[in-house]
Formats: structure tokens, C-alpha cells, sequence
């Protein structure tokens, strides 16, 4: 059980202005593993303030200072990467071999990205009498989701940092224990008090707060798409610059001259992956209709593979879902998926033999999927896998864009040329070609109700950027 009783403001731990406190559930003990303030109005403003007061200081900073101070943040990530992981996978649920891999040493990778882009210093232009030079927005404040909990944070505190901003943290209240080892790195780092602030709590108070309070310039916010829809609204008042990583119901175009095995595979890998709670999770496989039933076939041998359980054991794929709350919703979708008329190819909405205690729910994949199902098109955000036939390429193309979202695709073809051409005819963000894997300096972000904005790489470093023009003699 880890309890924190401070929120990490102007360079120091303080004391919370309220009494309240919220409990960190362990999702397969369904036991506390923690418990964090919940931060109010009087916590933001004074966050708030500690950040403006310090944002001369760090916006002036030469870009080698500020690389330098990343690079130390980014080498005690790297360091902590057994506790970061351990603490992940206790919160969020996820298997403590893919914690490690990914939750904890993925954000250790992104902060040394940002460390070498702070040290070229931000780009300028020059024609005729006009030099454009780029400046930081000035304080920050994100809001983030618990399923990928550190490098959600750390895809806008690297940037951000690397810019000369300031900023004002909120990570989810499912998952808030990984922020509190961030903040001891910070608090260690040797960066200037009050460019880095810590406030917990629910996104009603302190998220809210932040949307609305006057002397923050930016808002970057991950998750649900009411959410971000909510924050546009409350950040519009002010004119914030509002970057938007929201949903996603990404399609896994499999082409018939693919290789079936691999492609299909390879999905169920992906969808499996953190339960299915990856906002770029490929969740509808789209397959030729008359090759269907062999996809099936392998998408059925493929998840009966997969391993699921206690989360700290490193032989398990997947553990449970973050909450009874969403295992409820996903079983939910999977009622709903078989009224509709889908065919339950494995798993289903019964709990899995020999796992009642946690929130598990058994991978589970429908065939027969019409693109017009609940389950086609909302986001399900736990381990439902979707296999929709489609007729042609063309037909593929239609169905895998007819969606609210644009997050992320894939396509799979025996020709890359082919592949290409079909990826640049995806609406989203990023395309997986034929496999390709994920790069942390690959901009990341969606097209449609998906958001607005890029994160990662040089694309997510402009999203901290203001562009001022200065005009010659
Ligand atoms: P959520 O929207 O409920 O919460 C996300 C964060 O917003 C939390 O910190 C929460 O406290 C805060 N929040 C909630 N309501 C708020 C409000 N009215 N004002 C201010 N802050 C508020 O999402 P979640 O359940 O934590 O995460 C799951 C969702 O996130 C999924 O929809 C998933 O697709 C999405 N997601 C998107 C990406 C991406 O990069 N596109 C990445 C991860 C997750």
C-alpha cells in the first residue's frame, strides 16, 4: 500500500488544502494498493501560479541547460525501471513483463528523444526581411487516462520541457502512483521549482480548474472523447491552444494477397495487448469475405494461446481490466455484440474458469460483423476483437473509414506498393504497414473525433511552440 499525502508544487512537497483523498484499487486483488490527495481549486491556483512565476526563468533557459536537465530525467526513468514497472502493473493490472517493456521503459526512451531535440534549439526561418522564430506557449496543463499512465504524461512533459514551458500535471485517478515517481525524479533533476507541478484529484475539480483557469495557455488532455469534448468546451473561454488525443475504433485492413497467418496474428497480439485498453488498439480486423472462416481459424488458435492472469507473473499476457466499471461496460458490448446478431467465435461475457476474483474478461472475438453493429463502432476498450468481411479493396477502404474516429490502422498485402496506396486511403493518424512497429519519434494523433494535435517527435515538439515573426529593416 502506497499513500501520498502531498502534491509536488513549486519544487517541493506540500500539503493539500483539503482533506480528501482518493483510493488506488489493485484491479486483480480488488484490494487498495494506494491512496492520493484529491487535489481542489485552492492546489491549481497555487500550482498554477508557481508555474507562471517560473516560466522566465526555464523559458529563458540556453538549450543545452535544458537538455541537460532532460537527460538527467530521462537516465533516473531509466534507472527506476523495475519500481516503475512493478508500480504500473499493481495499479493498472497490466502483466509485469509488458509493464516493463512498455509502460516503464517506453517513457525512459521518449524523455531522451526530447533531450536531443532541446539541445538543437527550437528551428528558425529566414527570408527575404522576415525571421520567423519560435518561442514556448508558456504554462501548461495536462490531463491524463490510466491506460498507458507514464508515457501519456511523459508524450507532453518531455515536450513541453524541451520547449522552455511550464506545466501543471493531473494524471488519472485510476492510476496516479507512476505520476509520484515521476515527481521525485523531477525533484531531484536539478530543474528550476515550479516548472514541473503535481496536483491529483478528479477531473470534475481539479481537471476543470485547470480548463478554466486564466493564466494556463495550453491544454493537453488523453482520453474519452466526452471528455476532450467537455475541456474544448470549458478551454474556448480563454482562447487556450487545446491539443485533443481522444478515442479510436482502428481498423486492421487485411488484403487477400496478405500472409493470413501473419497478419492475423498479429492482430491478436495488438488487441490483446493492456486487455484491449490501447486508444490505437486495431479492434476491427477487416478480412475478404470469402476468406473469413480461415481468418477465423487462426484468430481462434492465435487467442487460445494467449495467457491471462495474475499480473505479476511474467508468463501472463494479459491480467485484468482497470475496474469493475469497465469490465462491466466491455461485457456490456459483448451482450450486446451476440443480440445484434454476430458470431461469438471464443471468450464471451462470463467470467473467465478460474479467475472470479480481479476484473478479468476472456479474450473474446466476433465474426460476422456488420459494420453497422454497436460493436463496429463504438469503442469497446477492452479485449473484443471485431472480424468484418468486406468485398473489395474498395469496400475495405469504405468500411474501415466509416467511423467517428481517426486514431490509427493498419494494412497488411503481399505487394507493399499496394499496401501504401491503401494506407494513404485511411482517414488516421498512423498506419501500420505490414507490420511496422511503433517509433517514439513518429507523431502520434487523430484525424475526426480522434483529437487534434500531434505528440512524440519534432511534430509533438511544435505543439509547445508559438511562432513570432520578426520583421527586418
Ligand atoms: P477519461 O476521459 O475518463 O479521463 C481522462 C482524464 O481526464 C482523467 O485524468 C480524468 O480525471 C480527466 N477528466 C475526466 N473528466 C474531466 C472533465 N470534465 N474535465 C477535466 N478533466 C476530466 O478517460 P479514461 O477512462 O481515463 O481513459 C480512457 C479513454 O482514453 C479511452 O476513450 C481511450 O481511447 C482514450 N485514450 C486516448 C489516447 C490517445 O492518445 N488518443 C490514449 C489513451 C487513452
Amino acid at each position: 500500500m502506497k499513500t501520498y499525502e502531498k502534491l509536488f508544487i513549486d519544487g517541493r512537497w506540500e500539503t493539500p488544502a483539503g482533506n480528501d483523498s482518493i483510493s488506488v484499487t489493485d484491479p486483480f486483488s480488488e484490494t487498495a494498493c494506494g491512496r492520493v490527495p484529491a487535489g481542489t481549486d485552492a492546489d491549481v491556483e497555487r500550482a498554477v501560479v508557481s508555474a507562471r512565476r517560473a516560466f522566465g526563468v526555464w523559458s529563458s533557459a540556453a538549450p543545452a541547460e535544458r537538455a541537460a536537465v532532460i537527460g538527467r530525467i530521462a537516465d533516473a526513468l531509466a534507472a527506476r525501471q523495475d519500481e516503475i514497472g512493478q508500480t504500473i502493473s499493481r495499479e493498472l493490472g497490466m502483466p509485469i513483463k509488458w509493464s516493463t517493456r512498455i509502460q516503464a521503459a517506453l517513457p525512459a526512451t521518449v524523455m531522451a528523444t526530447f533531450a536531443e531535440m532541446a539541445a538543437q534549439g527550437p528551428p528558425e526561418q529566414t527570408f527575404d526581411n522576415v525571421r520567423v522564430v519560435k518561442e514556448p506557449v508558456g504554462v501548461c496543463a495536462f490531463i491524463t487516462p490510466w491506460n498507458y499512465p507514464l508515457h501519456q504524461i511523459v508524450g507532453k512533459v518531455a515536450p513541453a520541457l524541451a520547449a522552455g514551458c511550464t506545466m501543471v500535471v493531473k494524471p488519472s485517478s485510476e492510476a496516479p502512483l507512476n505520476a509520484y515517481l515521476l515527481a521525485e525524479i523531477m525533484a531531484e533533476s536539478g530543474l528550476p521549482p515550479g516548472v514541473f507541478n503535481l496536483v491529483t484529484g478528479t477531473g470534475r475539480v481539479v481537471g476543470e480548474a485547470l480548463c478554466r483557469h486564466p493564466e494556463v495557455d495550453l491544454i493537453s488532455f488523453t482520453g474519452s472523447t466526452a471528455a476532450g469534448r467537455r475541456i474544448g468546451e470549458l478551454a474556448a473561454r480563454s482562447v487556450k491552444r487545446v491539443t485533443l488525443e481522444l478515442g479510436g475504433k482502428s481498423a486492421n485492413v487485411i488484403l487477400d494477397d496478405a500472409d493470413f497467418q501473419k497478419a492475423v496474428t498479429h492482430g491478436i497480439k495488438d488487441i490483446f495487448l493492456n486487455s484491449g485498453q490501447t486508444c490505437s488498439a486495431l479492434s476491427r480486423m477487416l478480412v475478404p469475405a470469402h476468406r473469413q472462416s480461415e481468418a477465423v481459424a487462426i484468430a481462434q488458435a492465435s487467442a487460445a494461446k494467449v495467457k491471462m492472469g495474475d499480473p505479476s507473473d511474467p508468463a501472463n499476457y494479459m491480467g485484468p481490466l482497470i475496474s469493475a466499471k469497465q469490465r462491466d461496460k466491455v461485457r456490456g458490448f459483448i451482450q450486446e455484440g451476440s443480440a445484434e446478431g454476430a458470431t461469438l467465435v471464443c471468450g464471451g461475457d462470463a467470467p473467465p474458469p478460474g479467475l472470479q476474483r480481479g476484473y478479468f474478461v476472456a479474450p473474446t472475438i466476433f465474426a460476422d460483423v456488420a459494420p453497422t453493429m454497436t460493436i463496429a463502432r463504438e469503442e469497446i476498450f477492452g479485449p473484443v476483437l471485431c472480424i468484418i468481411p468486406y468485398q473489395d479493396e474498395d469496400d475495405a477502404v469504405r468500411i474501415a473509414n466509416d467511423t467517428i474516429y481517426g486514431l490509427a490502422g493498419a494494412v497488411w498485402s503481399g505487394d507493399p506498393e499496394r499496401a501504401l496506396r491503401v494506407a494513404r486511403r485511411l482517414r488516421t493518424g498512423q498506419v501500420m504497414i505490414n507490420g511496422g512497429g511503433f517509433h517514439p519519434r513518429a507523431p502520434f494523433g487523430g484525424y475526426k473525433q480522434s483529437g487534434h494535435g500531434r505528440e512524440f517527435g519534432t511534430h509533438g515538439l511544435e505543439e509547445f511552440l508559438e511562432t513570432k515573426a520578426l520583421l527586418m529593416e
